[in-house]
């Protein structure tokens, strides 16, 4: 999963984006409204965390831009104590959630993640396909119950798979969701980490779709767990 951050405060950006990045996330970062507007108009996103006071354009201004042009990635805005004004205008400008500052980063975390699962239509705040299971609130994923050892391109990749299970993801799709803007990207390499992450969660949970993509399927004959 792919997170834009737009926030212009460096301390807290810094902060952010490592707790994102140490979450399983591929985070791009941006310091003011231009700059974030543009990303999240040009970039695929799971989701965006937007600051409303922002140089250049403020955070409302974006969000309206973004909706207008049918953008429809979640967002959660973040705003200042006391100004409950602000909130009612993110809201009515396409915000999805809010958060005011100062606030825990468990909490942004934790809201985060139940944006990115009403987004993919789940409820459940774990995933499971037959005997594999990923919990995004520890980062963490196990088969039959057995902890499995990923990178984090491998959890990124297989958090993205298992969010939209059943799907058929094609390779550029792929890539837009597990790479930040900086990484050096190359479809190609999709190929070597799906097939990284068939050793490690059984050969044949993802299926090949020649010409189309991947899919993560349940194994024939096992029954779908919730
Ligand atoms: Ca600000």
């Amino acid at each position: 999963m792919r997170i834009l951050l737009v926030e212009d405060d460096p301390d807290l950006s810094r902060q952010l984006k490592q707790a994102l990045g140490d979450a399983g996330y591929a985070v791009d970062h941006a310091a003011d409204g231009e700059e974030g507007h543009y990303l999240g108009e040009s970039e695929p996103y799971d989701a965006v965390i937007l600051d409303l006071g922002l140089p250049k354009m403020d955070g409302v201004s974006v969000l309206e831009q973004w909706r207008r042009a049918n953008i429809a990635t979640p967002v959660l805005i973040l705003t200042a104590r006391g100004a409950w004004s602000e909130k009612v205008a993110g809201f009515d400008a396409g915000a999805d959630d809010y958060l005011t500052k100062p606030f825990h980063t468990e909490e942004l975390l934790a809201r985060l993640r139940a944006l990115l699962r009403r987004a993919a239509g789940h409820s459940s705040p774990s995933l499971a396909v037959g005997g594999l299971r990923l919990d995004p609130r520890a980062a963490r994923a196990t088969v039959n119950g057995e902890p499995l050892r990923l990178t984090s391109l491998e959890y990124r990749l297989l958090h993205y798979m298992m969010m939209h299970q059943g799907r058929v993801i094609g390779r550029t799709e792929l890539v837009e969701h597990l790479y930040d803007q900086d990484f050096d990207r190359d479809s190609n390499t999709i190929e070597v980490f799906i097939g990284r992450l068939r050793k490690k969660i059984g050969q044949d949970r993802i299926e090949t779709v020649r010409g189309l993509g991947y899919r993560l399927a349940p194994l024939v004959g096992e029954p779908q767990e919730g």
